[in-house]
């Protein structure tokens, strides 16, 4: 009845620390290829998110790809994210 599919990559669920390699715990990896964003939105270990982006990628240690599953939570707009041109010039005029 049910199909019993079973995906057989491996997922490695972070929500901001680096992933390591499920199989050999390696940091090592190659950079992410198909990116996959997913409009979903529940708790994760007791952090609200409200999409996943699920990212591919291989690791440089034992060779085997796994996915690491991100999720993410978009900032309220309350918090202004300043980073305005702090640029201070400060001419002084020449004394003479
Ligand atoms: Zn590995």
């Amino acid at each position: 009845m049910a199909k019993a599919r079973r995906k057989r990559e491996t997922y490695v669920q972070v929500d901001c620390s680096p992933p390591a390699c499920p199989f050999c715990q390696s940091t090592d990896r190659e950079p992410y290829f198909d990116v996959v964003t997913l409009h979903q939105s529940g708790v994760w270990n007791g952090k609200e998110f409200t999409r996943i982006r699920r990212k591919r990628t291989r690791c440089k240690s034992c060779r085997r790809f796994y996915l690491v599953r991100f999720f993410e939570h978009p900032k309220p707009a309350e918090a202004p994210e300043s980073s305005g041109p702090e640029q201070e010039a400060p001419k002084r005029a020449r004394k003479r």
